[in-house]
């Protein structure tokens, strides 16, 4: 019998990047494991089995690898919210602080329709300022945030916090 998958076996903590003092959750020993991989997206998959979304935005870089499949999975499409200056057509924007300085991200105005269900995904949830940014994009063209998920949660960072009363979901947590 095959033992159930232990994700966290997958995540590496690489100390001082992108700076001294920080301990980096490395996700990409998880994103190469076949077996790791398939389950940690089957299990968000699972979680939101039901849950009517109809949209699945994903937060550059490592949104976007967790982003597309998991949209593959649950039968919607892929929102990308983007960097500034890299969405070819007409956008909003929100700037925002993050851990590390501050940051520019937009989407495109016509990704998202008035009460569509959206799942907003990102790879490690810290302070909350990345997937706020996003979840003020879709509220502001209307989009109904219905949940919100991660792989990974630095709980000591609080970002649940500021994501008081919304659905959180984190597969991993620290
Ligand atoms: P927040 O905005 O919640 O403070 O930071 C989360 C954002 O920064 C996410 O987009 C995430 O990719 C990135 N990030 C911050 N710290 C880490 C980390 O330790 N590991 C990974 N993989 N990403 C991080």
């Amino acid at each position: 019998t095959s033992e159930p998958i232990r994700l966290e076996d997958h995540i590496r903590d690489i100390p001082d990047f992108p700076q001294k003092g920080v301990l980096f959750k490395d996700i990409t020993p998880l994103l190469q494991d076949a077996k790791a991989f398939h389950a940690a997206l089957d299990r968000i998959a699972a979680h939101y089995a039901g849950a009517g979304i109809e949209a699945v935005v994903g937060v550059e870089s490592r949104g976007f690898i967790i982003g597309a499949p998991l949209a593959y999975l649950l039968n919607c499409g892929f929102v990308p919210v983007r960097k500034f200056g890299k969405l070819p057509a007409e956008t909003s924007s929100v700037e925002y602080a993050l851990e590390y300085g501050t940051n520019v991200v937009e989407v495109h105005t016509d990704a998202i329709k008035p009460g569509q269900r959206v799942l907003v995904v990102d790879d490690l949830l810290a302070t909350g300022g990345t997937v706020l940014a996003a979840i003020e994009l879709v509220e502001r063209l209307g989009g109904h945030i219905a949940g919100i998920s991660f792989l990974v949660e630095l709980g000591f960072l609080k970002g649940r916090e500021r994501l008081e009363g919304r659905d959180v979901f984190a597969l991993i947590k620290y």
